[in-house]
C-alpha cells in the first residue's frame, strides 16, 4: 500500500525552503560564470558541482530533479523538454543503430510513432507483445532485445503489465527496462519492483495543471555488480567506474541531452514544481474518482463498453487488485461502438474539456481515432486497443458524482 501521508509531508516540506523565499526559485539563466580558468575545468570534468550551461542543467531543473527522484526512492533523474524528450533522451543514449526494443502492452500514440516510424530511421526497431503473451516475451528476450519499454497502464487501452515478472525476466535476460510511469506517479515504484529507469511526462498529474510541459527519466543505482552483467550494461562500460552509482544519468546527459538537447527550461520546472507540491493530494482523489465513476458508468449506461480494471470484466482486473489497491490513476474509456455516436456523446457533455492532455485539475475526454491515433493502420490500432467508438476520460478534481450525471445524461442525446 503507498502512504498517501507521507506524501502528504515530503512534497511541499521537500519544495518549500524555509530561509528566504519559500517558493523555488528561478535561475533563468542560459550560461554561468566560472570563477576562474581552474574552476572551468573542475565543472567539465565533473569534480565541481556547478552549472556548466543550461542546455546541461540549471538549478531549478536540479531542485526538482532531488525532488522528483525521491518519490521513487531513485538514485538520480534528469528533467527534459517533455515525456517524449524523456523517452528519446533514454532511447537514443543506450541504444546503437542495430539493437532492438521489446514493448509490451499498449502504448501513448507518440510512443508508438517514436518505436515504428522514427527510431526505425536510425537502425533500431521495436516488436509489440500483449501483456499476458509470456511466451513470446520470454522467446523475444532470448534472441537480442537491448532494452523492454512498458507503461504501468496503457494510455489508451488500460491494460496493466506485471512488472515484477517482467523485471525478473528483463534481470535473468540481461535487459533493461524502462516503465513509462506517467499515468500511476506514487501510486506504484517500478524501481523497487526490479525496473532499471522510469519515464515521466511532468506534464500530466506531476504538474497537474496544464501550466508546463515537462518530463523526466529517474534512474536506479548502478552498482559493481552490473559491470559483470554484460551486455546489459555494454553502452554504461565506458564510463561506469568513473560515475560510479549515476552511470545511467551520465549515459544520458552525454550520449543525448548534450548532443540533441532536449533540456527543461527553468520556468517550466517552476510551474511543474507548484504542481509536484499537491500531487499525492490529487492523484489520491482522481485515483478513487476513476474508479467510482467506471462502476456507476457501467452500471447505468446501456449499450456502452466502460473501459476501466477495476471492474471484473476487465482482463487485468486481477492484477489490478494486487499492484493497485489504491487506484491506478485518472484514465478510463468508454467504448461506443462507432465515431458518431462517440462525437455526439462528448459534445453533449457540460463538463468535459475536449483536450489532448491527461491528468489535469479538470476531467478531459477525447475521441481517440479521428484524434492522437489518427495516422495509425489498421494493425496499428489493434496492437494498441484502439476501437472506432474510443473516447478516453481523464477524471480531474470535480465531484465524481457532477461527472457521473454528466455522461449519464449525455449518453441519453446518442
Ligand atoms: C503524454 C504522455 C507522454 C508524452 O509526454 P509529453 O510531455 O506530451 O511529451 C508519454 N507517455 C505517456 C503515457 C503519456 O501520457
Amino acid at each position: 500500500m503507498i502512504d498517501f501521508e507521507y506524501f502528504h509531508t515530503l512534497l511541499p516540506q521537500a519544495i518549500g525552503a524555509k530561509n528566504g523565499p519559500i517558493a523555488p526559485t528561478i535561475t533563468p539563466s542560459a550560461a554561468f560564470g566560472y570563477a576562474d580558468a581552474q574552476e572551468a575545468e573542475g565543472i567539465f570534468c565533473g569534480d565541481v558541482a556547478k552549472p556548466l550551461y543550461a542546455r546541461m542543467g540549471n538549478p531549478t531543473n536540479a531542485k526538482l530533479e532531488s525532488v522528483l527522484a525521491k518519490i521513487d526512492d531513485a538514485d538520480s533523474a534528469l528533467v527534459t523538454a517533455s515525456g517524449m524528450g524523456a523517452l528519446s533522451m533514454v532511447l537514443t543514449a543506450f541504444l546503437n543503430s542495430g539493437d532492438k526494443v521489446l514493448c509490451i502492452g499498449g502504448f501513448f500514440g507518440g510512443t508508438y510513432a517514436l518505436m515504428t516510424e522514427t527510431l526505425p530511421r536510425l537502425g533500431i526497431t521495436a516488436s509489440f507483445c500483449q501483456t499476458n503473451d509470456f511466451e513470446k516475451i520470454e522467446e523475444r528476450l532470448k534472441k537480442d532485445v537491448a532494452i523492454v519499454v512498458i507503461e504501468s497502464i496503457s494510455n489508451p487501452s488500460l491494460n496493466i503489465p506485471d512488472i515484477e515478472k517482467i523485471a525478473d525476466l528483463c534481470n535473468h535476460y540481461n535487459t533493461l527496462l524502462l516503465v513509462d510511469n506517467t499515468v500511476t506517479p506514487l501510486l506504484i515504484q517500478p524501481l523497487k519492483m526490479g525496473a532499471d529507469i522510469i519515464i515521466y511526462s511532468t506534464t500530466k498529474n506531476i504538474s497537474g495543471h496544464s501550466g508546463a510541459l515537462g518530463g523526466a527519466a529517474l534512474f536506479r543505482s548502478v552498482t559493481p555488480n552490473d559491470k559483470l552483467k554484460a551486455p546489459k550494461y555494454v553502452h554504461l562500460h565506458k564510463i561506469i567506474n568513473k560515475m560510479g552509482t549515476k552511470a545511467m544519468l551520465a549515459i544520458c546527459k552525454k550520449r543525448a541531452m548534450r548532443d540533441y538537447g532536449m533540456s527543461a527550461n527553468a520556468f517550466g520546472s517552476f510551474i511543474t514544481m507548484l504542481g509536484l507540491e499537491t500531487l499525492s493530494l490529487r492523484i489520491e482523489r482522481v485515483s478513487k474518482s476513476a474508479e467510482i465513476i467506471a462502476l456507476a458508468l457501467d452500471k447505468a449506461l446501456v449499450g456502452i463498453k466502460v473501459i476501466h480494471p477495476a471492474l471484473t470484466t476487465h482482463p487485468d482486473h486481477a492484477l489490478y487488485q494486487k499492484l493497485y489497491p489504491q487506484g491506478a490513476g485518472s484514465l478510463l474509456a468508454l467504448d461506443v461502438g462507432d465515431k458518431a455516436r462517440a462525437f455526439k456523446l462528448i459534445n453533449a457533455t457540460k463538463l468535459v474539456t475536449q483536450t489532448a492532455n491527461i491528468g489535469d485539475n479538470r476531467t478531459l475526454a477525447l475521441h481517440m481515432k479521428s484524434t492522437i491515433f489518427r495516422d495509425f493502420d489498421t494493425q496499428s490500432w489493434e496492437i494498441l486497443g484502439i476501437t472506432d467508438g474510443l473516447i478516453r476520460i481523464s477524471v480531474g478534481l470535480e465531484n465524481p458524482q457532477d461527472i457521473i450525471d454528466d455522461f449519464i445524461t449525455a449518453a441519453k442525446t446518442i
